[in-house]
């Protein structure tokens, strides 16, 4: 049975129940500091999870602190401010359209979702991108409500074998100590759906997210009424078997759109977070020819009313069916929506074999709105899709860009932030509020040196500690060996200069990149009094075997003598352990093969925490770039033209010459001010224009009101014919 409710508190602390099931305190570190209070051991075993942690803290904890006056004043200050937000009546949002608050509404659709690790609904970038997404749609008040899965066995929990070979332990999500509240229906039973018209039947229930002001809807196949083959649709991330992908595609789409309309949420536009949800327009489309519109009718309301972002040139990342397993599922469910071929025409691409659908081009077709996620990446993502239109040339194809940000409030170290806060809250106390704007981050070069380097070193401190304790844990849970208990972090010093790399283990992030001249790596990093390590993290996809041989490579080099100990691989790469690497390193590195990195945006997160960038021109780099804030190379490389050898040359070369020479020239206060300078030059130059709230702003200016303006003046609000 699934404990919700947490029903013994003491009366005087009732509330801390309802922010244990919201994640507005992930965002705001005094609102985990009352529960880390309450016991900081429990608060580290609970993983910092609210939830968790008031299932298993002693009752005697939560009746002392609820007779503690300090406590009770900081939790009294704490649930007064969340109290304030989630009520407030004015947002960035009312106060810019007050016209659209009153009946606006956005339906979100994502595949995957990177809030906070007791949610492990998330592979990568995308997930996070959706995550910091809706907290800033959160904070500035935009009416969004979003659809998602309920991943039941998560994505993957790395291990890594003796032999280097990363391996995939099963780890059941326990969905009583997750955030979630599961949904009833008006007769207080369970909510039980079914997919509409797909056959054969397939079921699922709901369950809720609270971030902040917005809920996130998500989707659970785990039912008794399933057949056995279907309850675990939603179990895993991203199934490489392609009918059960296109199952999961359906239940997100189909299933999401219909979930919706039973919960009675009326949405006025639809926005799709890559391809995988875009049978929610199909569904859309349903519904209104349901409702008597003619199939042009619907088809156009739809098509006004659709932003599409597609996050990805790599071919592999855009989803195709052959049509007779559509034809599977689909029989019904063509009949509804005016017939098969006019449908299966509209996820047709010519670049694909024959007899295939196509989710990105008939969500291409769909929409009247579509994007790609940087400058360079609508370029490229115009090019890509250009024979989709009859246009002459590329530029004219209707895909615009909106470079993808990071939520501010989530990704700045709350040291750092304090820092920060010192200086620029007596020119502007409430300069969080405005910190997309970039003034505010001027003020930075106005930040002591010795200040700024203290908090630095203590968070790279921190990271190494972090790293460490995990180890710890995995030695004594028989885990690891004691060779991957050196290899893991044991060996990290902090006083060298750290070189951080994380990400999915993609082949086109290239890795190893770095290993490409061994001598040459190997000097560097065992240069005498100038010595570098490098911390790397991430998972392979389970059915990328060319992802995990990178990764054993590197593996096993982290185990050579050779390397000295300065070659480190971190395990179970996530949000946790994401954000003490980003806010903890020296150098981000980011070699991807150009242009198949979209965005990125793990280097935004290091660059407005002081790391330095060193990173190849592609993505947002290209934008974030500007002399002064990290490094760039590798301009001569392209996906026809690839050449390692030299991509790696030029890095070395960097490292050589200028990273470690400006790292170590430490003056006699300990401080390498040039390099201080560049940290500040780095903040100041990316908060604001990579923030999620530029972004978010940019979304709702450029797409969301065009798209709520169609439907306001839509046939599609009178009644139905
Ligand atoms: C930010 C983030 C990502 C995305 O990083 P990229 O630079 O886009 O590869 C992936 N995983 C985690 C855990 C993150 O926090």
């Amino acid at each position: 049975m699934v404990n919700e409710t947490i029903t013994d508190l003491p009366e005087n602390l009732k509330g801390l129940a309802d922010l244990a099931f919201n994640l507005w305190p992930s965002w705001h570190p005094e609102a985990q500091c009352i529960f880390k209070r309450l016991n900081k051991i429990g608060w580290k075993e609970a993983t910092h999870n609210p939830v968790k942690m008031l299932h298993t803290v002693p009752k005697v904890a939560l009746i002392n602190a609820s007779e503690n006056t300090s406590y009770v004043n900081h939790y009294n200050a704490v649930m007064a401010r969340y109290t304030r937000y989630m009520q407030r009546r004015t947002s960035w949002f009312s106060e810019h359209y007050p016209d659209y608050c009153k009946t606006a509404l956005i339906a979100y659709f994502s595949a995957e979702y990177g809030l906070q690790h007791s949610l492990p609904f998330y592979a990568g970038g995308l997930g996070f991108l959706a995550g910091d997404h809706l907290k800033e749609c959160s904070d500035m008040g935009v009416p969004v409500v979003a659809i998602g899965f309920m991943y039941s066995d998560g994505y993957l929990r790395q291990i890594i074998n003796s032999d280097g070979w990363q391996e995939g332990v099963e780890e059941k999500i326990q969905r009583g100590n997750a955030p979630i509240k599961r949904i009833y229906a008006k007769n207080e039973k369970i909510i039980l759906l079914k997919v509409p018209y797909i056959k054969p039947d397939i079921y699922f229930t709901l369950w809720k997210v609270e971030i902040g002001r917005v809920d996130l809807y998500l989707l659970d196949t785990d039912v008794e009424e399933n057949a056995p083959e279907y309850r675990n649709i939603t179990s895993r991330l991203y199934s490489s078997e392609n009918e059960m992908r296109l199952l999961q595609e359906i239940v997100l789409g189909i299933g999401g759109g219909h979930a919706l309309k039973e919960l009675g949420i009326s949405c006025s536009a639809i926005h799709l977070n890559e391809g995988h949800a875009a049978f929610a327009a199909l569904e859309r489309i349903r519904q209104y020819m349901e409702a008597g519109f003619s199939r042009e009718e619907a088809r156009d309301q739809v098509n006004r009313t659709l932003l599409f972002t597609t996050h990805t040139p790599v071919p592999a990342g855009h989803d195709k069916f052959p049509t007779w397993m559509m034809d599977k599922f689909f029989g019904e469910y063509y009949s509804q929506i005016g017939g098969r071929d006019a449908f299966l025409n509209l996820g047709r691409h010519i670049e694909d074999p024959p007899d295939y659908f196509n989710m990105t081009a008939f969500a291409l077709k769909a929409s009247t709105y579509a994007n790609g996620v940087s400058k360079k990446h609508g370029e490229i993502a115009r090019d890509m899709w250009k024979s989709l239109w009859d246009l002459g040339n590329a530029q004219q194809v209707p895909i615009g860009s909106i470079t993808n940000g990071v939520h501010i409030p989530t990704w700045l170290n709350p040291k750092l932030e304090t820092l920060i806060n010192t200086i620029v809250s007596r020119s502007c106390p409430d300069w969080l509020q405005h910190h997309d704007e970039e003034y505010i981050w001027d003020l930075i070069a106005m930040l002591p040196d010795e200040e700024l380097w203290e908090v630095h070193q203590m968070l790279k401190m921190k990271l190494i500690d972090r790293i460490r304790e995990a180890k710890r844990r995995s030695w004594v849970q028989h885990e690891a060996d004691a060779g991957s208990v050196l290899s893991g972090g044991l060996l990290l010093d902090p006083n060298v200069l750290t070189i951080g790399f994380a990400r999915r283990f993609s082949t086109y992030k290239r890795a190893d990149l770095i290993f490409h001249d061994m001598e040459r790596i190997k000097r560097i990093v065992t240069m005498p009094y100038k010595p570098v390590q490098i911390i790397f993290a991430g998972k392979a996809h389970p059915a990328d075997h060319e992802g995990k041989r990178i990764l054993q490579r590197i593996f096993k080099i982290a185990q050579s003598p050779e390397f000295a100990g300065r070659v480190a691989f971190v395990e179970d790469y996530g949000e946790q352990i994401s954000k003490y690497l980003v806010q903890g390193v020296d150098i981000w590195l980011n070699n991807p093969v150009p242009p198949l990195e979209a965005s990125g945006t793990s280097g935004m997160k290091a660059g407005i925490n002081g790391v330095l960038n060193l990173s190849i021109e592609d993505g947002w780099w290209i934008e974030g770039y500007n002399g002064k804030n990290g490094w760039s190379f590798g301009k001569s490389t392209s996906l026809e033209n690839r050449d390692d050898a030299t991509d790696a040359n030029e890095l070395y070369s960097i490292l050589e010459e200028k990273v470690i020479p400006l790292y170590y020239a430490q003056a006699l206060d300990g401080v390498p001010h040039e390099w201080v300078a560049m940290m500040k030059e780095s903040i100041r130059s990316i908060a604001a224009p990579f923030s999620a709230r530029r972004m978010v702003k940019e979304y709702v200016e450029r797409y969301y009101i065009p798209t709520l303006t169609a439907a306001c003046e839509s046939k599609v609000n009178v009644e139905p014919k």
